[in-house]
């Protein structure tokens, strides 16, 4: 796939993260880095493979047809598998956490904030609703795929 690669930049000038991330990613580098890592010449940073926002603008763009996004999610796999899902692993258990506790997978914005927007101070799930809620996390088998999950990011699940 990167072998096609023409260097034009059409990518890059639609590519949100390129534009302005702070981490320093820049899609038609990375292309450029995956054909290097591919000869054996430069390895691609596990940080650059979590700037991409999979948005598929840039496959639009692309007069080869070069699918970055694909290729980020498989190496996004192949580098949490071995344990090097960085922030985003943080991030990831998070959010499952906020789901199996509190049914939503973001935190409830503090109480000023939702005063300030005439909120609902408490928006959350009514008790029997969560309770019925958890039961079927457990039951659909969601929540043993969470803890799968975690021990896979953490390096010690038996089915890698
Ligand atoms: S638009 Fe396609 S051909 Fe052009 S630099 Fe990006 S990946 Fe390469
Ligand atoms: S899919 Fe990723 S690399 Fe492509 S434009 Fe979106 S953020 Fe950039």
């Amino acid at each position: 796939m990167a072998e096609k690669c023409l260097q034009c930049g059409l990518c890059s000038a639609i590519c949100p993260p390129t534009r302005f991330s702070r981490r320093g990613f820049h899609v038609r580098r990375f292309s450029l880095k995956i054909l290097r890592s591919k000869t054996g010449r430069k390895p691609v940073k596990l940080d650059e493979i979590w700037s991409c926002f999979l948005c598929y603008d840039c496959l639009k763009l692309c007069p080869h047809n070069i699918n970055i996004p694909d290729a980020v999610v498989r190496l996004r796999r192949s580098s949490a598998y071995e344990g090097n899902a960085g922030e985003a692993y943080e991030e990831t258990v998070l959010y499952l956490e906020n789901m199996l506790r509190y049914g939503r997978i973001i935190s409830i914005a503090k109480t000023h904030i939702r005063k300030l927007l005439n909120l609902p101070e408490d928006p959350r799930m009514p008790e029997e609703d969560l309770n019925r809620f958890k039961a079927l996390m457990e039951t659909s088998g969601f929540k043993e795929e969470v803890e799968t999950l975690k021990a896979i990011y953490r390096g010690d699940d038996a089915r890698r």
